[in-house]
């Protein structure tokens, strides 16, 4: 039996994983082991790290791999820096199942920036009740602003270090355009800060910002690993496989 390894924790490997259980392939996901609760996906499921590129190589021999999605998430640069080597190492197939970014409309007020500290060097100047969406493995790299208050929205509490003036939301999308409006008005943000993780899940929150004409500062994506295909749906995966045969 031919077996998939789908590097996942996204929405797009738990739909691929859906997708690809019902059929004669062995299908495993692997997540890191971040989230208290994730939500499993169909087939087999691994969890934790696998101890580098060398662990990851280790595994698709020993566990007979013969293709590897990476469907993480766009900023989990690290997973797909390996990925990208193991697969190198092993010769094993790789694709990178990658969602589009958000797409930027009339009436957006986005200021793109390339990294975390580069959104932080923009606050308090840019706004000082903010809405901190980037993860809460991010809150450490917005510790040392001063002038600013925080609200950090993260599916599980976020890792210190935090913001001297800092509230913690739990939530876990998906969201709504009027769930996000109403967020945003109560807590009288006036800057909104994001990944440019794209997707359906997250994305009201910046059709909420246009309306009330807030600023959203948004993170840009790390690059992919060079010379490896991406899919940008899991149509385009499931096709992907199907020509490997
Ligand atoms: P990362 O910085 O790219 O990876 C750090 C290390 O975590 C990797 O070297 C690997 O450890 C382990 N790891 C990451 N993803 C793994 C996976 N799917 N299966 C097994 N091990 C994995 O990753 P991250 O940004 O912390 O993200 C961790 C996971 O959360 C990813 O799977 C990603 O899809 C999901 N996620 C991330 C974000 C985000 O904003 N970064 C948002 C939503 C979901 P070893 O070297 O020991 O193998």
């Amino acid at each position: 039996m031919r077996h998939v390894l789908i590097l996942g924790g996204t929405t797009e490997g738990r739909l691929l994983a859906a997708e690809l259980a019902p059929t004669a392939l062995r299908v495993t996901s692997s997540l890191a082991g971040r989230v208290a609760q994730p939500r499993l996906p169909a087939g087999e499921v691994r969890i934790g790290g696998f101890g580098g590129p060398e662990g990851l190589a280790d595994w698709l021999r020993a566990e007979g791999v013969d293709a590897v999605v990476d469907a993480t998430h766009p900023f989990a640069a690290g997973i797909s820096h390996n990925a990208a080597l193991a697969a190198a190492a092993t010769g094993v197939p790789l694709l990178v199942l990658r969602r589009p970014g958000f797409t930027r409309v009339d009436g957006d007020r986005w200021l793109p920036v390339p990294s975390l500290a580069a959104a932080a060097d923009l606050l308090p100047r840019r706004g000082e009740r903010v809405l901190l969406t980037t993860g809460r493995q991010s809150v450490a790299a917005f510790a040392h602003v001063d002038g600013a208050h925080f609200i950090a929205r993260s599916v599980d509490p976020p890792e210190p270090p935090f913001p001297p003036s800092f509230e913690v939301l739990l939530d876990r999308g998906p969201f709504t355009v009027s769930g996000e409006d109403a967020l945003l008005r109560e807590h009288d943000i006036d800057v909104l800060i994001t990944k440019d993780s794209g997707g359906a899940a997250t994305a009201p929150k910046l059709t909420a910002a246009r309306v009330l004409q807030l600023p959203v500062i948004v993170v840009e994506r790390p690059p992919l690993p060079e010379g490896v295909p991406v899919a940008p749906d899991v149509p385009g995966a499931l096709r992907w496989l199907e020509r490997l045969g």
